[in-house]
This record gives C-alpha cells, sequence and structure tokens, in this order.
C-alpha cells in the first residue's frame, strides 16, 4: 500500500525533468507533489533545478535583446 502511495528519490528523480516542465501525468504529479513537501533531499533538488532553469532562461533571453534593451534603457535614462 506504501508503495503505491509513497514515492522512491530515485523515481522522484528520475521525472523530476519532465515534473518541472508540468508534462508529467495528473496523477504522478501529485504523488511527486507529495513527495517533495516530505523529503528534504529531493525537494532542495527541484529547488535547485528550478534556479538553475531560471538562470538559464534569464540568459538565453537577455542574449538575443542585449542591444535593444541597452538603447531603450539609455533612451529611459535621458528622461
Ligand atoms: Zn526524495
Amino acid at each position: 500500500m506504501s508503495a503505491m502511495t509513497n514515492m522512491r528519490c530515485e523515481e522522484v528523480v528520475e521525472h523530476l525533468l519532465t515534473f518541472l516542465d508540468g508534462e508529467v501525468e495528473e496523477e504522478r504529479r501529485s504523488l511527486m507533489e507529495r513527495h517533495l513537501e516530505e523529503c528534504r533531499s529531493c525537494c532542495s533538488r527541484a529547488d535547485f533545478e528550478l534556479a538553475l532553469r531560471h538562470k538559464i532562461r534569464e540568459v538565453a533571453a537577455k542574449r538575443p535583446s542585449s542591444g535593444l534593451s541597452r538603447r531603450i534603457r539609455e533612451i529611459i535614462d535621458r528622461f
């Protein structure tokens, strides 16, 4: 019974990226959410992955438009 309701850490880690993408099945997602609430090691791993993704997205978003955003900031600075 507990095997049905509790996921193992390896299982959570295996599906973590899919989970963070929001592409994991509904049933698995609720099991993972419960696991992450109770498991500190998986929770900090999820936090790390989230922070990493945020950073990557930030850098990726900045790179192509850095010239444009600099110009916009220069314009704003003039006022
Ligand atoms: Zn865990």
